[in-house]
């Protein structure tokens, strides 16, 4: 496109808030066939609330909860502030962890009055060696609603979980409808449990599911697709989505995510609505026109 074109097509698109880094963003951005798309904080607002506190045998529940939250505190993932309120809420009562440890992708690992409080999924609890059989049909039941199971492991015990529940955003389902209707192929993918995953997809009208991702491994998955010959952009919210951001033909960055989502995407999108996408999409096929 001339340049005339890409200042004028730039501009419309930040009429909608919808920010565009470079020329090139904006041209590949109408030739794209596939979109991923984050989960947490992407497709659902972000903003998790504590729905279940479950816990095994003689544990007193707000025991469990206490010590989970004492561990979250200053945990900066949006399911530790669920965490967090959902404790406040129900009056937890509050100790301080002596010790805190983040293990990104799965949870995190603290030492609150010398015991050792593991809150994450199933890879955090097996990584330490805890037998996490005992958690499946509770996990299983939260997860299938859509919810994120967090267990809780006290001392090397399961202990309980915690189910914490995202909202989708409400114009995620229309977003995911009209890229369809562009021509486009919709995958999600996310850190979080298959099942939880697929119990999200369905609610949105996504059919092709990339669960229990790593961090690390987001990337990778974007240069799967790249390799079948697909065009792809990748939209994130999460530092853990930086990389993938980085890698995709175009990386699109919610506006209300982190500073590092903002920096490793070709665009932002200011409201963080997935509407964005659509428009993108659109202001670079008008534009790519025009200069034909
Ligand atoms: P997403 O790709 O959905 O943004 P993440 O990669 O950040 O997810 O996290 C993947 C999974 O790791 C979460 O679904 C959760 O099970 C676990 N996890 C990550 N951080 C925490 C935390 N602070 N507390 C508990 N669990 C966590
Ligand atoms: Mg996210």
């Amino acid at each position: 496109a001339t340049p005339l074109a890409v200042m004028v097509g730039t501009g419309k698109a930040a009429t909608s808030g919808i920010l565009i880094r470079s020329a090139e963003a904006l041209e590949t951005a109408g030739k794209l066939d596939t979109i991923v798309l984050d989960k947490t904080g992407t497709i659902t607002a972000g903003h998790p609330s504590l729905t279940d506190v479950v816990a095994f045998g003689d544990t007193n529940p707000m025991v469990m909860l206490g010590l989970a939250t004492a561990a979250e505190a200053d945990s900066e993932h949006p399911l530790a502030s669920a965490i967090v309120e959902g404790a406040a809420n129900r009056h937890a009562e509050m100790t301080k962890a002596q010790s805190f440890e983040s293990i990104t992708g799965q949870g995190v690992r603290a030492i609150i009055d010398g015991r050792v409080v593991l809150v994450g999924n199933a890879r955090l609890l097996q990584g330490a060696g805890v037998d996490d059989s005992v958690f499946a049909d509770q996990a299983r039941t939260l997860s299938s609603n859509g919810k994120t199971a967090m267990l809780v492991a006290i001392d090397g015990n399961p202990a309980g979980l915690l189910g914490v529940a995202d909202s989708i955003k409400e114009d995620s389902i229309e977003a995911v409808a009209e890229l369809r209707r562009l021509g486009l192929e919709v995958i999600m993918l996310t850190g979080d449990a298959q099942l939880t995953a697929q119990a999200v997809a369905r609610q949105v009208g996504i059919d092709k599911v990339l669960a229990e991702v790593r961090p690390e491994d987001k990337a990778a998955e974007i240069g799967r697709l790249q390799s079948e010959g697909r065009r792809v952009a990748m939209v994130g919210d999460g530092i853990n989505d930086a990389p993938a951001l980085a890698k995709a033909d175009v990386g699109l960055a919610i506006g209300t995510g982190t500073d590092v989502a903002i920096e490793a995407a070709d665009v932002t999108l200011m409201s963080g609505s997935l509407a964005g996408v659509c428009i993108a999409i659109g202001v670079s096929r008008a534009t790519m026109r025009n200069i034909r």
